[in-house]
This record gives structure tokens, C-alpha cells and sequence, in this order.
């Protein structure tokens, strides 16, 4: 392990307010473990309403006083530039630290926690300098032959409190507190309870950069941390990652204030194989699709929906090569399945695949624990199912996939649809017409082609349906942390 991976487990953390650690008011502590071994890795803080109030009022100082939003935007850049920079210098600290915590391959924790946010964080500062209004052609004079200049500003929302979840702590944390700092908001983050750790070394990465004081602050702590914020009057803007049940109810906090929020939420996402695709291609992108992070990426292709005629060939193989993968902790980098990240969560998880098979469905794979210590959950595949079950309607978020045949393509598409999210989707098939068919047919923010799990600063990325409000990346996500302000001026 990294030295300065155990220097930073065993500090006092605190939380992280007006650009320096504080002493949260609260004081109770939160063990964070390590899945691997089932074992206290650190404790962090839990922060009470009186801390959350310290924190906004730090961001809304900062924000009322312009520090941060009056930089010129190409300071605003360099600062997120030399973030990223020293994200960058500290990647192999920041993926172990990632890894201990979370349960992940470290593999994937340099290549994708790490190695892809430095891509979402240099987009973002990029476009800080990009952030632009319209000049407008006024159309219905008053009185008429009146003359106007017309034009629109895109200014900060404000405070935003950005709520992260526990699968990729660090990468969607940064996904929340990149654009919103590009468009000169100020911040507080809460990660979730379970990961903290990351979030807490990337507070003193920002402050290394230059990111002023208030700023961008840090509140760690549990649920009712996070609805304090939530509930917070002078928090402008809510974005949020996790699970549907909390998603809907700071909707319903908002909904009282009208306060904006980006949701993205869960999704229980199909990837259809068409008879023409190659059984190595189908198996291989079914096991990127489904067990990537064991299965616990909001994205994972958890029903698997095969063309008849291959079927029985598709089962065969993938049971076989997911009943063959390497079962060990994330720091192992030969580790394929990797400990998902709490007790409660691998609990919940073996009770999903205990429902499935009260329900009728065949576990033809996995379906247990390992004998070791740790969370681990063995990779499932669950067959002989309907759409009905519970198993196929509810998010399980681990190495569970449930796999189903197909007749014909409007099968395939209604299969698919028949869910209440709608993240994502995939379809493997070499067939163009067909693709161009099927893809405007399915009901998911985002549908891959012959791959699964392939996400980009520049693409789009939220749900239809329950998966959630808004859309994170792209310009469009920036203009989220903006208001659209119309000036009209008579000339
Ligand atoms: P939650 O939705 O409860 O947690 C997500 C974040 O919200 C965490 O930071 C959590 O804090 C915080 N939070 C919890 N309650 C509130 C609240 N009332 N107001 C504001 N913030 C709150 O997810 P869980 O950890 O309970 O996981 C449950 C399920 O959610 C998973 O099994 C999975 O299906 C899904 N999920 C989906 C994710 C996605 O990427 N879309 C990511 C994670 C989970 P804390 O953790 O401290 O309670």
C-alpha cells in the first residue's frame, strides 16, 4: 500500500469548510470499512444540521462576495486545470484510497475513477471559458418602431449541494462539483457514509489549486446530513446520484421551494443480442455490461435478452466464463470479481437472488457468498424468469444478471421497455437496419451499439422515466448550474 494511502486512514478526518479542516460540531463518527476484509479502514465525521449550516453559509459568502464566480473565467479554468494536475500527481494514491474503501478493482479504479475523471475534470475547465448568452432580434416592438438590443446571460444558480453516491464516489462527485465550479457556482458536497474518503483528499486537492476558500466545502455524514442540506434555504441547486426512493424524496423537498435539481438515478437496464452476433462478442460485452464494478454501476446491464435461436449457446458460454472468473479483493489487480461495498448491500443482494428463486427462477450460476471474509457476492446468472418477477424489475446493483430469450425484434423492444427506469440500453447486432430501427424504440437516456458501460464528458448521460431529471455532461449539464437571464435594452 501506498504510504500516503495510510498516513490519510489513519488521520482525524473532519469536515471541510472556508478552505480548511474543521472540527464538526457532531460527535458522533462514522466507521468507513474496507470490504475486502470487513474491517474499520477509518473514521470520518458525521456532520449535524449546525455543521451543514456552517458549510452553506461558507459557500454562500463565497458566492455573495464573487470570489470565485468574479475570476475571470480563464482563471476559473487554470485553477480546475492545476485541480485536475494534482488529481493527476496524486492518481495512484487517490485509486488505492478508492479501491480500500469502495471494494474495487484497482484496475478500474486507475482506469476509470481515476484515469476517466481526469478527462471529465479537464472537459469542464475547459468550458469555463465557453459559457455564453445569445444576442436576440426583438420581434414585437412596444410601442411600435421602438428599438431594442436584446441579449441573455447564463449566470452561477448559486449554492450547490451535491449528494454522491457510493459505486464511483470520487468520479461522480467530480462529475457534480466540475461543471458546477466551471459555472462559478460554489459547493458543498456529501458523499455517501459508506465512501467518504476520496471526497475528502479531492477537498484538499481543490485548496492546493487555488479553488478560494468557501468555495467548495465538504460536509461528511448519513442520510440526514444529507436532507439538511437538501433542506437548506439558501441551497440554489440540488444534484443528486443514487438511489430512486432518496431521488424522489428530495423531490418532493424541492418541490416546496421549487428548488432545481438534476436527478440521476437507477436503472435496471436491458442489452439485446440479435441472432447475428458473434457468441464471443455477446459474452464478452454481457460481462463488461454486467459485471463491471460487480455489477454495482447504475448503467450495468442486468437483463439480458437473447435471440432464441442462439440462446441456449449464449447461457452455455456466459455461465461458463463468468463461473470461471477470479474471485478476490480490489488490490489483487487478477481480482475479476471484486467485494461489493457494505455488508447490508451483499446481504440485500443474496436476498434478491433468494426472492428469484422463490419466485421459479433458476440460478444457473453463483447465487451465494464465498466462504472468506469480506462482501463478497459470487457472479449469478438467473434464468427461466418473467418479466414480472421482482428480480427483473428491481435495481439489484451487484453480479446479478437475469437472462431471457426472445422470438422476434418487437419481443426484444417490448421486453426491454417494460421496466419503470430507463437509463440505459444495448443492442449487439451487426444488422444496420436493424439498428436504425430498434434505437429510436428504446425507452433509456442512453443506448449503446455493440458496446455497454462507454460514457463521455461530451455525451449526455441521465434517465427516462424514473431514472431520473436532467442530463449530467455535455454543455447541456453546465447550463444546468446557470440561470438564463434575458436583458433588454432600449437603444
Ligand atoms: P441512497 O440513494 O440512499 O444514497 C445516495 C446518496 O444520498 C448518499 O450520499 C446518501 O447518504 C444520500 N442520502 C440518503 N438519504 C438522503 C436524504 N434523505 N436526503 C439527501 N441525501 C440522502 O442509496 P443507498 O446507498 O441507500 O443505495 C440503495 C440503492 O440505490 C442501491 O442498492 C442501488 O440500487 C441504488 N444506487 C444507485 C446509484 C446510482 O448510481 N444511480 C448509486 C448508489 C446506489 P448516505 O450514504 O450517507 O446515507
Amino acid at each position: 500500500m501506498d504510504p500516503r494511502v495510510q498516513a490519510f486512514l489513519t488521520k482525524q478526518h473532519g469536515l471541510f469548510i472556508d478552505g480548511a479542516t474543521r472540527e464538526a460540531k457532531g460527535s458522533r463518527r462514522i466507521d468507513v470499512f474496507d470490504p475486502a476484509t470487513g474491517e474499520v479502514a477509518a473514521t470520518v465525521a458525521c456532520a449535524d444540521a449546525s455543521d451543514v449550516d456552517r458549510a452553506v453559509a461558507s459557500a454562500k459568502a463565497a458566492f455573495d462576495a464573487g470570489i470565485w464566480s468574479g475570476l475571470p473565467p480563464v482563471e476559473r479554468e487554470r485553477i480546475l486545470l492545476k485541480f485536475a494536475d494534482l488529481v493527476e500527481a496524486h492518481g495512484e494514491e487517490l485509486a488505492q484510497l478508492e479501491t480500500i474503501n469502495q471494494g474495487k478493482s484497482i484496475n478500474i479504479a486507475r482506469m476509470l475513477d481515476v484515469g476517466a475523471s481526469l478527462g471529465y475534470m479537464r472537459y469542464y475547465a475547459g468550458l469555463a471559458t465557453k459559457i455564453t448568452g445569445q444576442t436576440l432580434d426583438v420581434s414585437i416592438p412596444l410601442p411600435p418602431g421602438a428599438r431594442y438590443t436584446a441579449f441573455t446571460r447564463r449566470e452561477p444558480v448559486g449554492v450547490v449541494a451535491a449528494i454522491s453516491p457510493w459505486n464511483f464516489p470520487m468520479m461522480i462527485g467530480l462529475w457534480k462539483v466540475m461543471p458546477a465550479l466551471a459555472a462559478g457556482c460554489t459547493v458543498v458536497l456529501k458523499p455517501s457514509e459508506v465512501t467518504p474518503l476520496t471526497s475528502l483528499r479531492l477537498a484538499e486537492l481543490a485548496i492546493e489549486a487555488g479553488v478560494p476558500a468557501g468555495a467548495f466545502n465538504l460536509v461528511t455524514g448519513d442520510g440526514a446530513t444529507g436532507a439538511a442540506l437538501v433542506n437548506h434555504p439558501d441551497v440554489a441547486k440540488v444534484t443528486f446520484t443514487g438511489s430512486t426512493a432518496t431521488g424522489k424524496a428530495i423531490a418532493r423537498t424541492a418541490a416546496d421551494r421549487l428548488l432545481k435539481t438534476s436527478l440521476e438515478l437507477g436503472g435496471k437496464n436491458p442489452a439485446i443480442f440479435l441472432k447475428d452476433v458473434a457468441l464471443e462478442q455477446a459474452v464478452g460485452g454481457a460481462i463488461m455490461g454486467g459485471f463491471l464494478n460487480s455489477g454495482q454501476v447504475c448503467a450495468a446491464a442486468s437483463r439480458l435478452y437473447v435471440a432464441r435461436e442462439i440462446f441456449d449457446d449464449f447461457l452455455g458460454a456466459l455461465s461458463q466464463a463468468v463461473g470461471g472468473m477470479a474471485i478476490g479483493p480490489g488490490l489483487d489487480p487478477a481480482s475479476q470479481v471484486t467485494p461489493v461495498v457494505s455488508a447490508l448491500h451483499r446481504d440485500k443482494i443474496i436476498g434478491h437472488i433468494e426472492e428469484a428463486r422463490r419466485a421459479g427462477a433458476r440460478v444457473v450460476t453463483g447465487g451465494d457468498m464465498p466462504n472468506r471474509p469480506g462482501y463478497y457476492v459470487r457472479p449469478t446468472i438467473i434464468a427461466d424468469t418473467t418479466n414480472d418477477m421482482v428480480i427483473c424489475r428491481q435495481e439489484v446493483f451487484g453480479p446479478v444478471v437475469t437472462v431471457m430469450p426472445f422470438s422476434d425484434e418487437e419481443e426484444a423492444i417490448r421486453l426491454a421497455n417494460d421496466t419503470n427506469m430507463g437509463l440505459t440500453a444495448s443492442l449487439w447486432t451487426n444488422d444496420l437496419a436493424k439498428t436504425m430501427n430498434i434505437v429510436p424504440r428504446l425507452k433509456a437516456g442512453t443506448v449503446w451499439v455493440n458496446s455497454h458501460n462507454m460514457i463521455d464528458p461530451n455525451m449526455p448521460f441521465g434517465g427516462y422515466k424514473e431514472s431520473g431529471i436532467g442530463r449530467d455532461f455535455g454543455t447541456s449539464a453546465l447550463d444546468s448550474y446557470t440561470e438564463l437571464k434575458s436583458v433588454c435594452i432600449a437603444t
